[in-house]
């Protein structure tokens, strides 16, 4: 198998982040995954040329998609050094004193020594048992940049950040975010929050790509689903699915999609996204099914401080 690679996108500490990631996040559109499924997709997904993983402390897999890194490299596929793994610090370990030995924990678990990028997965902070708690983002920065200049992640960023949550940290931080990762999909274009971070040079990652292109299982889910015929005339025209014309609509957009899949053969469909380009009028037709409908909205965190949405 001839795997495609993506191309890279600069990040503003200088290094660079591979501009398409397999997530590993379970359970956002009603799935029946075991852990195992998350160690064959890893390693199916370096097989197929993705270079970039997404995984989060929260996630409960980090194991599995070390393992599945593992895999990769036992096979000659690739070396640690040519991937770009991303994880992130939950929300009950947001104290100063916590990030660090959180990151480590991680880490052991991955059975890795670094990674290129950790993120701040929700600016909201709660206690262990998941009620509200009230530490200060700013002070879980300043754990993050011990972080980095530790080593043990070679980039810091943020995700579900707002605009004025990105301008407060910009504005009290010696080490700016290189990346904010939030949901961006048809349906959630995000068009202000991504011209935020792009004149701000933080990188978008963008989670929940397809929106609700795939099933959700909310009969109610606005359009685009699978079959809309806008969508589909623009795939028939490439020679592509709907699924890789949704991805590549991010990619025409300079954002780093994170599409979730299990499948081998779906995995490989979505990284099949570089041998082809949208017109800037495909993707205005793809924008305007913007209604700024969430995917993932987490009602029960309304009333939490610093609720982002
Ligand atoms: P996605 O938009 O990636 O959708 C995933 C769903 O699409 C799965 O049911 C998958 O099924 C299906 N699918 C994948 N490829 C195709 C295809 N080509 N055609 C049709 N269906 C397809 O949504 P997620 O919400 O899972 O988000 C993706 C990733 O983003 C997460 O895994 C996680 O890494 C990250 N994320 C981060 C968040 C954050 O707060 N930072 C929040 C939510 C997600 P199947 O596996 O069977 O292919």
């Amino acid at each position: 198998v001839l795997a495609t690679q993506p191309p890279c996108v600069l990040l503003n500490d200088g290094h660079k982040m591979p501009m398409l990631a397999l997530g590993t996040g379970r359970g956002t559109a009603k799935e029946t995954d075991t852990l195992d499924d998350v160690r064959n997709a890893v390693f199916w997904a370096i097989e197929a040329g993705y270079r970039h993983i997404d995984t989060a402390a929260v996630y409960g897999d980090e194991e599995q998609v070390g393992q599945g890194i593992a895999d990769a490299i036992a096979k000659g596929i690739v070396t640690r050094d040519q991937l770009f793994i991303t994880t992130k610090l939950w929300n009950d370990k947001h104290a100063r004193d916590q990030v660090v030995p959180a990151l480590k924990e991680s880490l052991s678990r991955l059975g890795l020594e670094y990674v290129d990028l950790y993120l701040i997965h929700f600016p909201i902070s709660t206690k262990a048992d998941g009620s509200p708690d009230n530490i200060d983002y700013l002070d879980t920065w300043k754990g993050m940049e011990e972080a980095k200049q530790l080593g043990l992640t070679t980039s810091i960023g943020v995700s579900n950040f707002n605009i004025s949550q990105i301008d407060r940290l910009l504005s009290n931080s010696n080490v700016p975010p290189a990346v904010n990762e939030f949901e961006v999909n048809p349906t959630l274009t995000q068009e202000p929050l991504v011209h935020h971070c792009m004149s701000h040079n933080i990188a978008v990652m963008a989670y929940s790509p397809f929106g609700f292109l795939v099933s959700r299982s909310r009969p109610d889910a606005p359009p685009p689903r699978y079959d809309d015929p806008t969508i589909g005339a623009i795939a028939a025209k490439y020679g592509k699915s709907p699924g890789q014309v949704v991805l590549r609509f991010a990619i025409e957009r300079g954002l780093v999609p994170i599409p979730k899949s299990t499948n081998q053969k779906r995995i490989a469909e979505n990284i099949n996204i570089f041998d082809f380009e949208l017109t800037a009028e495909e993707v205005a037709a793809i924008s305007k099914f913007n209604k700024n409908v969430r995917v993932i909205e987490i009602e029960g965190w309304k009333d939490y401080p610093n609720y982002p949405f």
